[in-house]
């Protein structure tokens, strides 16, 4: 029976994550560790400066006070002292789309799994003043089955997004890109200090010709984004190496 890693970043209190657990339990063994706290938008950050503490819940659940990317190692390396055949993390509450999969602690959970060898996984649905993860539990099981059956290239990983509503069925897509605009509200605290809030960004995108995730998603698919950790712009090597050529 496959043994399946599952973590997220928005805590243990989600229903999200245990939605998404109990869904994969049609497919293997699940062991959950999650952080205690929410960790959203911590991206792909390490504890290293303090330590972590392990603790044991309800039968195959466990909680670190850390980062998702805590939570795989110590779930790897302390909890399965084995690697499993499949990390998965979600079901989030929000898309991590586009430009936004580098703040995600989501995205890194399952990028963390990449990193270790392991096929990994990345689940996030619309946010809305109610979540059902239903579609979006069924989506991540049709992936991890797939996932679980055909091995694809190491080190690549899956983010897959989920609108509302039945999907119309998957695609694969790209990573879109937002228009960046920072947006932070300043206040005055009662002793005349100013505040700020980093507002969540606006919902401004490219278009990009229909192979984004953002259009997918709007369109009603589920998105499917095959992402590496490597960021390295190939296409930039040869311009790059001719400047620094003729550089003085
Ligand atoms: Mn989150």
């Amino acid at each position: 029976m496959p043994v399946i890693l599952v973590t997220n970043d928005d805590g243990v209190s989600s229903s999200g994550i245990h939605v998404l657990a109990d869904a994969l339990k049609a497919l293997g063994e699940v062991t959950v560790v999650t952080p205690t706290q929410e960790a959203s938008a911590i991206g792909h950050a390490l504890t290293l400066r303090r330590p972590l503490r392990l603790e044991s819940h309800d039968t195959g659940v466990w909680t670190v006070d850390g980062t998702p990317t805590d939570c795989v190692n110590l779930g790897v390396d302390v909890v399965l002292k084995r690697k499993p055949d499949l990390v998965v993390s979600g079901i989030n509450k929000g898309w991590n789309l586009g430009d936004d999969v580098t703040y995600s602690g989501t995205v890194a959970g399952a990028m963390e799994g990449a990193l270790l060898g392991i096929p990994a996984i990345a689940v996030s649905l619309r946010r809305t003043p109610e979540f059902d993860f239903s579609y979006a539990a069924e989506a991540a099981v049709t992936v991890a089955r797939a996932a679980l059956a055909h091995r694809w290239r190491a080190r690549t990983f899956l983010n897959i997004n989920v609108n509302t509503g039945l999907p119309k069925g998957f695609r694969v897509t790209t990573q879109a890109r937002r228009n960046h605009v920072t947006q932070i509200d300043s206040r005055v605290d009662p002793r005349g200090q100013a505040y700020y809030w980093i507002e969540e960004a606006l919902d401004e995108w490219h278009p990009d010709g229909g192979r984004s995730d953002y259009e997918a998603v709007m369109e009603g698919f589920v998105s499917v984004t095959p992402l590496q950790a490597d960021l390295t712009d190939f296409g930039a090597i040869e311009g790059l190496e001719r400047l620094l050529k003729t550089a003085p």
